[in-house]
């Protein structure tokens, strides 16, 4: 009878139990949990703050008991792995109340310890009032401590998902709360241009949102920030990013990696082929990077609990490595990302070209219809798609789950310019968004016509640029940018020779599509420099 010790008892280590047990009834199976829970939903911990999940007993999945009875599962909590003995293939497990210290033999041993918070060493960063979110205790410590004393000004300081989710559920449960981001913007999974809707959407719902500083000092009432700025926290919250648990893999002389984090093998054994590591703790390769990062979301850590499990059973593993797939609720919107944004790929030195369209997420009749902000990055001159992101209050998290599929499977701007997706006007439109996106950049990739991007509008504007709004004069009149020209793309064909022949032309309407059709208009009368504002007005207005 096989003996497989897991170490952690959360998202890698009891979805590698799990498997085990699937795969081999007789086999002996003990997890070791440090804290007094196993198997919590740890990315829903943040939404016990705004009482969206009304009592923090649910955020527990499993138990012990419901593990030994479903799972013949032994689980142990308050059970700390402190040593690991190779050699002689056993572990030292310290009882976290009594402080005992025992030993358990393994014939295999798993390794899911995850990561913890990282705490900046700061003044201040011990004080009563600071906290950190990774488990059922902290998010209970966390609410109790803001509900005892009445706490009206927090300060979350990250803006990370875990800052992010916990800096809304904070407001939404009606707190002050302001978000310190040390970043440009906040998500950096997303670039610039469309983080700028998640600011607005922030800003709108009354956070006090500081980006481009960072903390300094925790004072007992208020933090004070790297630019000197003072900001009002009765509790501070910590998300400035998590740090491998690597300390007993260490000590055991197993390999950490270049990252920092545990170096694993495709099929997540460890420099010791009897220990397997999984999680937030392990490094994995990135398949569009080619090399190894560090990657904390629950999905993979799910998907190498199997394949390790699978891998100790002779069922062979596929690893293409990750791509680094999310998705966030930022209060009324939906925002999604997958693959390299524009701004990671050009630090690597890829080739890539990348489109912004806005288009409705369902047809317009329908009353739940609005726009959704999509941008798709892709590999020049191959075509090869290689990241996307959408924000919109609809489905932005489905249209990223298509193109995650489609950079698995290598897909070009082709492929999905072809893709058959279903359609009906309360789901989606006919040609959906992502279809769009594949479009434009196909007409990008084929020289019939030129863009510039949305952040580019100001330096335009400065420079007195020619620029043409192809808006009607109702939508002009109530706001356009300095020194534009308006010509709705309905006068356009009896007005066009009012377009200067000699200079750069700039065409944008609301969402860029009535300033597609104007720029292709000209460019098939003549005109040769001519340029598509890709995001429009919608995009101008938050940048
Ligand atoms: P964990 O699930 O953290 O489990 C590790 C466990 O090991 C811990 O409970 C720890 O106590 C225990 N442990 C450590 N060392 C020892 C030891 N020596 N002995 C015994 N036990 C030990 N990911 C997403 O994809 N989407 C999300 O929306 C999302 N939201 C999140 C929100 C929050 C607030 C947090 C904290 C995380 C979120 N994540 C999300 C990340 C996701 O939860 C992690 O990627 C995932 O849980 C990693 O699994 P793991 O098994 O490596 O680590």
């Amino acid at each position: 009878m096989k003996k497989v010790v897991i170490v952690g008892g959360v998202a890698g280590g009891a979805s590698t139990a799990a498997r085990i047990r699937r795969l081999d009834e007789q086999a002996q199976i003990v997890m070791f949990e440090r804290g007094p829970h196993v198997s919590f939903s740890n990315c829903s911990l943040p939404f016990y703050l705004s009482g969206v999940v009304p009592n923090s007993k649910r955020l527990l999945m499993m138990t012990p008991d419901s593990f030994e009875q479903k799972h013949n599962i032994d689980a142990r909590v308050n059970s700390e792995v402190i040593a690991i003995n190779r050699d002689e293939q056993y572990v030292h497990v310290k009882n976290t109340v009594t402080g005992d210290v025992t030993t358990e033999r393994y014939d295999t041993l798993v390794l899911s310890p995850g990561a913890s918070p990282i705490v900046p060493n700061i003044p201040g960063n011990n004080l009563p009032h600071v906290f950190t979110v990774r488990n059922v205790v902290d998010i209970e410590k966390l609410h109790n401590a803001i509900v005892e004393n009445d706490a009206a000004n927090i300060a979350v300081i990250g803006g990370g998902f875990i800052g992010v989710e916990v800096a809304e559920n904070l407001r939404l449960a009606g707190r002050n709360v302001s978000l310190v981001q040390s970043a440009s913007h906040i998500l950096t999974s997303f670039d610039d241009d469309m983080a700028q809707l998640l600011h607005k959407e922030m800003l709108d719902e009354g956070v006090n949102l500081i980006v481009g500083d960072g903390l300094a000092e925790i004072h007992t009432s208020s933090v004070v920030l790297r630019s000197g700025k003072e900001v009002a926290a009765d509790i501070v919250v910590l998300a400035i990013g998590v740090h491998p648990e690597t300390k007993l893999a260490a000590e055991a002389g197993l390999t950490i990696g270049e990252t920092g984090a545990i170096a694993v093998n495709e099929n997540y054994q460890t420099s010791d082929s009897n220990i397997y590591a999984v999680g937030d703790a392990i490094e994995v390769y990135h398949r569009l990077m080619g090399k190894k990062v560090r990657l904390a979301l629950a999905g993979p850590a799910q998907r190498q609990a199997r394949a390790a499990a699978d891998h100790m059973y002779g069922i062979p593993v596929t690893n293409k490595g990750v791509i680094g797939s999310s998705s966030i609720q930022v209060f009324n919107y939906a925002a999604a990302s997958t693959g390299l944004n524009e701004r990671t790929a050009k630090q690597l030195g890829l080739a890539v070209e990348a489109v912004y369209v806005i288009a409705p997420d369902k047809v317009g009749l329908m009353p739940s219809s609005n726009p959704l902000h999509f941008k798709l990055i892709y590999e020049v001159p191959t075509g090869r798609i290689i990241g996307a992101q959408a924000i919109g209050k609809g489905n932005a998290d489905k249209r990223i789950d298509v193109i995650a599929t489609l950079i698995t499977m290598n897909g070009t701007v082709d492929d999905l310019k072809e893709l058959e997706l279903s359609y009906s006007p309360m789901f989606s439109t006919a040609k959906d968004v992502v279809n769009i996106a594949a479009l434009v950049a196909n007409n990008l990739m084929a020289g019939r016509f030129q863009q510039v991007r949305v952040s580019d509008v100001r330096r335009l504007v400065e420079e007195g640029a020619y620029i043409v709004d192809v808006r009607e004069p109702n939508e002009f009149a109530n706001g356009a940018l300095k020194g534009a020209v308006n010509i709705p793309l309905s006068q356009l064909r009896e007005r066009m020779n009012e377009i200067p022949t000699d200079v750069p032309v700039y065409v944008h309407c609301r969402s860029a599509q009535r300033s597609y059709n104007a720029v292709m208009a000209l460019n098939n009368s003549g005109y040769t420099n001519v340029f598509n504002v890709s995001g429009s007005f919608l995009g101008i207005c938050l940048y």
